[in-house]
């Protein structure tokens, strides 16, 4: 199987429609955003066994891939619609495609994002890259930077889940409420719609809650108290861990594609199903405080960063 056959077997389900005029098979997409919205682009790269094991299965490895991108798309307030991937495998494994696609298509499909082209190489190691497109409001876009002193701060979902799935993926465990939030990211994005207008700031949770609050309130030029008592901890979470680690881990424990985001406290979307947790406030004095019962605690630096 040539490149040629591959992009045509596997990625080329997607036809026009939808904003697409023309799709893979040509030497770029041509897209249609609808009048009077902005574009916005992310991108996100996954490289084997830095970012998940090279192991996993296939489509959980394709379905996280778009998810992660879905994600931003999220924290944005933004609504995804269109998709490019550059795949760089060391072979073409019919198998391994066939479930990468699966996964990848699911992931889009339930937000209705289309796949209008991407790039197919060979390398030795396995690198996936998704740029997902999408379109906002232009008074409503949902940037890090609008945080305010006396805003509430939230999180969706629960928190520490995701890192603690990592870790027993790594020492051989398979299916389990944990691991399933490692390799199912549940990208909020009817929620970050919803908050688009209405919160102040949001961004999403990927390297950690400490880590990735503290980009918000630099960006915002604020600071935050956070009452540890609050954080949301999953049942699972708590029984695997224990309840001090497990607090460990929804602090500085990353892959977790919850939002966060501060507001005022009249002005929440309604949630539907979505567990959204108030764990703290925004000061005007700088830095990220801990609060345990009261009383201030200093936690360890956290959240994963590359190069460092
Ligand atoms: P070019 O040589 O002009 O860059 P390619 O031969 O790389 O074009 O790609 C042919 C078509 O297939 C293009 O429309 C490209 O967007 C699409 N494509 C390539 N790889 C992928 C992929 N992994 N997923 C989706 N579309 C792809
Ligand atoms: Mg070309």
């Amino acid at each position: 199987m040539d490149e040629f056959e591959l992009i045509a077997h596997y990625f080329s389900r997607d036809r026009a429609g939808e904003g697409v005029i023309v799709g893979v098979g040509d030497d770029g997409a041509v897209i249609a955003p609808d009048q009077g919205r902005r574009l916005v682009a992310v991108v996100d790269t996954l490289v084997a066994d830095t970012h998940f094991p090279a192991g996993l299965d296939a489509t959980d490895i394709g379905y996280r891939a778009v998810a992660v991108n879905l994600s931003d798309m999220a924290a944005m307030g933004a609504r995804p619609r269109w998709m490019t991937l550059a795949l760089t495998i060391p072979e073409a494994d019919a198998a391994w495609l066939e479930g990468f696609a699966v996964g990848l298509y699911a992931a889009a499909a339930e937000h209705g994002v289309k796949l209008v082209g991407g790039d197919t190489t060979s390398g030795e190691c396995l690198v996936i890259s998704v740029q997902v497109l999408g379109d906002v409001d232009p008074d409503r876009v949902l940037l890090r930077s609008g945080a305010r002193s006396g805003d509430t701060i939230f999180v969706t979902g629960t928190l520490g889940d995701a890192a603690a799935g990592l870790e027993m993926l790594e020492r051989g465990a398979s299916e389990s409420f944990l691991v399933s939030r490692f390799l199912r990211p549940t990208a909020r994005v009817a929620y970050g719609q919803a908050l688009a207008g209405r919160a102040h700031a949001a961004i999403d949770i990927s390297d950690g809650l400490c880590a990735d609050l503290g980009k918000l309130l630099t960006a915002s030029g604020v600071g935050a108290e956070i009452r540890l008592e609050a954080l949301p901890l999953s049942a699972a979470l708590k029984t695997a861990m224990g309840s001090e680690t497990a607090q460990q881990h929804a602090l500085t424990g990353g892959d977790d594609y919850e939002l966060c985001f501060t507001a005022s406290l009249e002005n929440l979307p309604e949630p539907g199903g979505l567990a959204v947790t108030a764990i703290g406030t925004v000061t005007a004095e700088k830095g990220l405080r801990c609060l345990l019962n009261g009383k201030p605690v200093t936690v360890r630096e956290g959240g994963y960063a590359h190069f460092r």
